[in-house]
């Protein structure tokens, strides 16, 4: 028999994946086989290695994919070929997790374990609500309690006078269908009608809702906010502390639904500044790089690369494919030694010196018109200047430089192609007004945004959506495409960006 694997029964947190423990993580980085349910942060996926299985055996209300018995087989069946099982599990495994019952039945079947705990969001939803579960001043002690008993169990095993006589914080998980039902028993077993209760649904994640009452008036509450599962239920005085301690939802973007349209490669720096200001990101990339058709160009404009005196990069992504090529082709960044170099913006300067290379010229802004006039003092007569840069990228630099005296030799470094894998899901989000905003980082996002869009309807579907450019030549782009910016960054970066957008929503709301 192949050597048996182990099951790691692995708390993944609430659902903010920064939550996720250190030993979770390097577990997930080398497991053979991932099997995670409908509570499990599907961003944690981002850490699974290449070639690994990745199996959802999730659970939403009554829908089981894979029964408990199914899983539990799963799991040993996998074990059994000697693969190494992450098992994640929302918030903490042995909180309502049936993480016991796993490692029962993992015991019986002499497959091998261990447990990573995790955040529960019996404490984690609270916290981001404001809601301490414990306080010195207000309650000593926390019962966690399922909402939601074994619908078989013969006996009860729900102590309501017990529950309605403490003045423990009681925290219910499973528990919004029966919350009528828990609100009643524990005023009939004489809990004041007055205790305050808060429900807080998708807690730690950026579509986290909180809604707030008392034992009488929370049912109601509840139904008019149309607050369903999953959420915890919070009981205690400790609840009245968020009025003073909420912090989570008072950030800036709170509740803020923002489309990014960058292609998926590049999104991450701006989906991670606004998330930190509260936002929820959607990412709809609208672009996808890709090497050039034909890389033979610039192949050889590599080999001959002794012939230049300077190399000038426009992008991220120009960057990136000219040293991939370069080292493809089994050179060093040796060869560059003569060369000046010069490029567009910070991000570009910081790209390069990942690859040990500081930039001669860093123009004032960030565009083409700028590195044109930071060569201004540069003599360019008869210099030969290599532009490895994007297909169908903007004419200005290449003849502006060849005015001033230079040969260009322009190379197709990458491609930038429509990307439509998610043009149904932002035509349902925008039909269902489910965005507050649309970003666009370039001229080529807006153009393929509205490729994606069904021409005929797109005043209507961007009715009152605010949509926030990067800069003048992006929100040109989109004036000539009919849709004008409410919101244009000031300084042409991502940063740039992510301030106007923050300016623009603490103007609307001081
Ligand atoms: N093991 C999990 C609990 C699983 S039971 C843990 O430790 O968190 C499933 C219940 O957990 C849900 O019905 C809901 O009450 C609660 N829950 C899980 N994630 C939640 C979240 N992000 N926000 C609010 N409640 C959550």
């Amino acid at each position: 028999m192949d050597k048996i694997g182990k099951v790691y029964l692995i708390g993944a947190g609430p659902g903010d994946p920064g939550l996720l423990t250190i030993k979770a993580k390097e577990c997930i980085e080398n497991a053979d086989v991932v099997v995670y349910d409908y509570l499990a942060s599907p961003f944690l996926l981002d850490y699974v290695k290449k070639d690994a299985q990745i199996i959802y055996v999730g659970k939403k209300g009554g829908d089981h994919t894979l029964s408990q018995d199914g899983i539990n087989q799963l799991l040993v069946d996998k074990a059994k070929h000697g693969l190494n099982i992450a098992r994640l599990k929302g918030g903490d495994p042995f909180v309502f997790g049936r993480g016991g019952e796993e490692a029962q039945m993992l015991l019986s079947c002499g497959v091998p374990y261990e447990v990573i705990p995790g955040v529960t969001s019996a404490i984690a939803a609270p916290a981001y609500a404001g809601i301490p579960v414990t306080h010195r001043d207000h309650t000593s002690f926390v019962s966690f309690i399922t909402g939601h008993e074994n619908p078989d169990k013969k006996e009860t095993s729900m102590q309501w006078d017990i529950y309605a006589r403490s003045n423990a914080t009681l925290v219910f998980l499973m528990g919004v269908k029966n919350l009528a039902n828990i609100a009643k028993n524990l005023i009939n077993n004489g809990k004041s009608p007055d205790t305050p209760v808060a429900l807080v649904r998708w807690g730690t994640t950026a579509r986290q809702q909180t809604v707030t009452g008392t034992l009488e008036t929370i049912v109601e509450k509840v139904k008019k906010a149309k607050l369903k599962s999953p959420a915890i239920i919070v009981i205690g005085h400790v609840v009245s502390l968020r009025n003073e301690l909420a912090w989570f939802d008072k950030r800036p973007l709170f509740g803020k639904r923002i489309v990014i349209t960058r292609a998926r490669a590049q999104a991450s720096s701006l989906v991670s500044k606004l998330s930190k200001l509260g936002a929820q990101c959607i990412e709809i990339p609208t672009i996808k790089i890709a090497p050039p058709e034909d890389i033979s160009p610039l192949k050889k404009s590599i080999e001959n690369i002794d012939i230049y005196d300077w190399l000038v990069f426009t992008s991220v992504n120009g960057v990136k494919f000219f040293f991939d090529t370069l080292f493809d082709m089994g050179k060093d960044v040796r060869i560059l030694g003569h060369l000046k170099l010069a490029c567009i913006g910070p991000v570009t300067k910081e790209r390069l010196q990942d690859y040990g290379i500081i930039s001669d010229i860093l123009p004032e802004t960030y565009r083409a018109e700028s590195v044109i006039k930071a060569f201004l003092n540069i003599k360019l007569k008869n210099k030969k200047i290599l532009l490895p840069r994007a297909k169908k990228a903007r004419t200005i630099l290449p003849e502006e430089l060849t005015k001033m005296g230079a040969k260009v030799d322009e190379v197709i470094a990458y491609e930038t192609l429509l990307d439509m894998n998610k043009k149904e899901e932002l035509i349902n989000l925008l039909q269902d007004n489910k965005i507050d905003a649309v970003t666009f980082t370039s001229s080529s996002t807006v153009s393929n945004f509205i490729s994606l869009l069904d021409s005929k309807n797109t005043g209507k579907l961007l009715k009152n959506i605010i949509i926030a450019s990067i800069g003048p030549i992006t929100s040109k782009t989109a004036r000539s495409l009919d849709i004008e910016p409410e919101i244009e960054a000031g300084e042409y970066t991502i940063q740039g960006l992510v301030d106007s957008l923050l300016a623009y929503y603490e103007s609307k709301n001081p």
